[in-house]
């Protein structure tokens, strides 16, 4: 069997499981590895533990064609596979930084296995980590453990991933690049080889470099785009000053400029999620730790910070006190087609609308589970989009979920006592939406309705209509 056949993935998150199912998929033989034995029992009941488009059914196939299998037992997998890739969790920890213990564990796990092997083994770092990380703390824990040196009977490389969450698996099967940080040839040639034979003739640039510049690559890429996102809401509160302006026209005139492009420019709440928050903080108190002052990072976090807030300044110019009225808030997933609501801003949306005693009620299609470890009971969880804007005085649209975007103007009229609607996403027509009801959204200019929403408001109609018979 040819060095790569066998991979053993650590760590079956939304990275790991998704690089797992989509490697089986190609014929590899797949071990992955986890500590959560719950997770594991999961996976070998062909149940996916997270929500990702087309996760369940690729991991249904893989078990099914034994291309996949998981174990707790590192030394299992170690044995019966050629290259490890580590996609363990970076969570941050106080100060900025990354939490490094599960890779730190990954690595001495990996490296006790490692001392009784013969064949050569590829150990490869996915986790998002600082410069320095693979070659400081990955690779010392390894040669101590395995009791061998780096370069010897195992190499190391530092491969980032670039998955979006909601899209992982598209996105590992259409990767834009790969990126292998190599600290000998030997390694980044066996990397390589996995790479064109899992893409074959689709295979995407690949660019080998040293592993610190692998690590930097991550690191600039995620802290660009949330530049891209922190800019084009700073033009998006500008138009909110400016009668007139709507900020998806500015984005989509200056994205169709090829050296902006129009990714990453949707106004909205701020950037959120499991990555970029982190990544963004782990990079500026990394700079500041080698006496650079990361002037731009500090305003692209200031502008994310505020950026949430945004929607209840809003609703506080629409309603007023906020005391006492029901908000009806839709989405609690950082994005749509994912349940993650790691560092989501959707529930800073939530809670800074409790701050304000306002009664929450929330809907989300699938965040919901998570949503509820974070905010308990202080809302109202809903079954359905209609049922949480029932009755509301203001209803906020926090997460694009395309079934948010197929309701319009009559659902809000039908349901809400007064159609204040605020979207947070801008998913509506605001025409539309603006001629019917009392409608504002991030990086609109004009928020003062064309007509009396009172006229427009159809539940009051029919309340109208009942009481008269
Ligand atoms: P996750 O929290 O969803 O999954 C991590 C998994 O690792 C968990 O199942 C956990 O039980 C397991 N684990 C922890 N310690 C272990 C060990 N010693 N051995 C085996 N398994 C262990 O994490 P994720 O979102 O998949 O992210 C993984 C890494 O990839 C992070 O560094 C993250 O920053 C990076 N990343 C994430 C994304 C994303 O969109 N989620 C995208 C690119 C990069």
């Amino acid at each position: 069997m040819r060095i790569g056949s066998r991979i053993s993935i650590f760590g079956l998150g939304y990275v790991g499981l998704c690089t797992a199912v989509c490697f089986a998929h190609k014929g590899f033989r797949v071990i992955g590895v986890d500590i959560d034995p719950k997770r594991i029992k999961m996976i070998q009941n062909k149940k996916a533990p997270i929500h990702e488009l087309g996760l369940e059914d690729l991991l249904e196939k893989s078990v099914d064609s034994q291309k996949l299998s998981c174990t707790q037992d590192c030394g299992e997998a170690i044995e019966n596979s050629d290259i490890s890739i580590i996609a363990v969790g970076t969570p941050p920890q106080h100060g900025g930084s990354y939490d490094l213990g599960y890779l730190r564990s990954a690595a001495i796990d990996i490296g006790k296995a490692l001392r009784t092997k013969k064949a050569y083994h590829l150990v490869v770092v996915k986790s998002t980590v600082l410069p320095g990380t693979t070659e400081n703390t990955v690779k010392p824990l390894i040669e101590e453990n395995a009791e061998k040196k780096c370069g010897s009977t195992f190499g190391i490389c530092y491969n980032p991933e670039f998955l979006r969450e909601g899209s992982a698996v598209e996105d590992i099967f259409n990767s834009d690049r790969i990126v292998i940080g190599e600290m000998e040839s030997r390694s980044g040639d066996i990397l390589e080889e996995l790479y064109r034979r899992f893409y074959g003739t689709q295979l995407p640039p690949i660019i080998r470099t040293k592993v610190a510049t692998a690590e930097l690559i991550k690191q600039a890429n995620n802290a660009f785009l949330a530049t891209k996102v922190s800019f084009i809401n700073t033009i998006a509160n500008l138009c909110q000053a400016i009668p007139e302006t709507d900020v998806t026209i500015v984005a989509k005139a200056i994205g169709l400029d090829r050296r902006i492009n129009p990714l990453f420019l949707e106004a909205g709440l701020g950037y959120g999620g499991s990555c970029l928050r982190k990544d963004v903080r782990a990079l500026t108190s990394f700079s500041e730790r080698l006496g650079i002052k990361p002037i731009l990072l500090g305003a692209v976090q200031d502008v994310n910070r505020m950026q949430p807030y945004k929607v209840i300044e809003l609703a506080q110019k629409l309603l007023n006190d906020l005391k006492g009225k029901r908000i009806g808030i839709l989405g609690l997933a950082f994005k749509p087609n994912t349940d993650d609501v790691r560092d989501a801003v959707p529930i800073e949306v939530v809670k800074g609308f409790l701050d304000k005693k306002a009664h929450v009620a929330v809907y989300d299609p699938m965040a919901a589970g998570n949503a509820k470890q974070i905010l308990g009971n202080k809302v109202e969880y809903m079954p359905s989009a209609l049922e949480c804007i029932d009755g509301a005085d203001c209803c906020v649209v926090a997460t694009a979920w395309p079934e948010f975007k197929a309701l319009g103007w009559k659902d809000f009229a039908h349901h809400m006592r007064t159609p204040i609607v605020i979207d947070g996403r801008r998913i509506y027509n605001a025409e539309e939406f603006g001629q019917r009801l009392k409608f504002a959204a991030i990086g609109l200019g004009n928020i003062v309705p064309k007509r009396d929403f009172r006229k427009t408001s159809l539940r009051r109609q029919n309340l109208k209509g009942n009481r008269a018979r």
